[in-house]
């Protein structure tokens, strides 16, 4: 039972979904204010269940796509970004919403902002399930936010340790000696 290594839950599923439907409205009303159809991506593969339990509750258009970068090995972050897969729809002129599980030094997403501006994304917004506030380096915000979370090393929901965990319902802490 993967569960047995969890230390403790910071945010427990019915939390999480209550928090993608109000997400979701608020994306929903902005997007419908701008008319276009726009093409939300999410990264791979910490954003999948975050990226499901939202667009579902989308009633406009969209088109989604999926990106992978990799700038993370075991619980510290490393200085470059390296695409392992690109979209497969052209962003040019399009509107794209970008799904994050958590944006914690920020230096993924200041790569892939700068990488889909320059592929002509007439406009790039960032929605994260989590944010690590504390661990920033680089000056860059989501445009919305599910959590904010401490400077812990979370996993569930999409977030793994060395791949594992992703499958939990919720966001929890690992116990010290998994990590051993
Ligand atoms: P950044 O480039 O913002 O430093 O890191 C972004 C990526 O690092 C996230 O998409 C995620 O894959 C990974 N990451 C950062 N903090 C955590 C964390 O607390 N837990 C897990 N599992 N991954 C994290
Ligand atoms: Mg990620
Ligand atoms: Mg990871």
């Amino acid at each position: 039972m993967i569960s047995q290594d969890i230390q403790k839950v910071l945010i427990e599923e019915t939390q999480i979904n209550e928090r993608c439907k109000e997400l979701a409205a608020q994306i929903e009303a902005d997007y419908q204010k701008r008319g276009q159809v726009p093409v939300i991506v999410g990264l791979l593969k910490g954003s999948v269940p975050f990226m499901a339990e939202l667009i579902k509750r989308f009633t406009f258009p969209c088109e989604i796509d999926f990106m992978s970068v990799s700038s993370y090995d075991g619980t510290e972050s490393i200085g470059d970004v390296r695409i392992d897969k690109d979209m497969d729809l052209s962003c040019k002129g399009r509107e794209v919403l970008i799904v994050e599980d958590i944006v914690d030094t920020g230096r993924t997403l200041r790569e892939v902002k700068k990488l889909l501006k320059r592929k002509g994304a007439a406009d790039v917004k960032v929605v994260s399930l989590l944010d690590k506030p504390e661990r920033r380096v680089v000056e860059i915000e989501a445009d919305y936010i599910g959590f904010r979370v401490p400077d812990e090393f979370v996993v569930g929901y999409g977030l793994d340790y060395n791949q594992k965990y992703r499958n939990l319902p919720y966001i929890g802490v690992l116990k010290p000696e998994v990590y051993r």
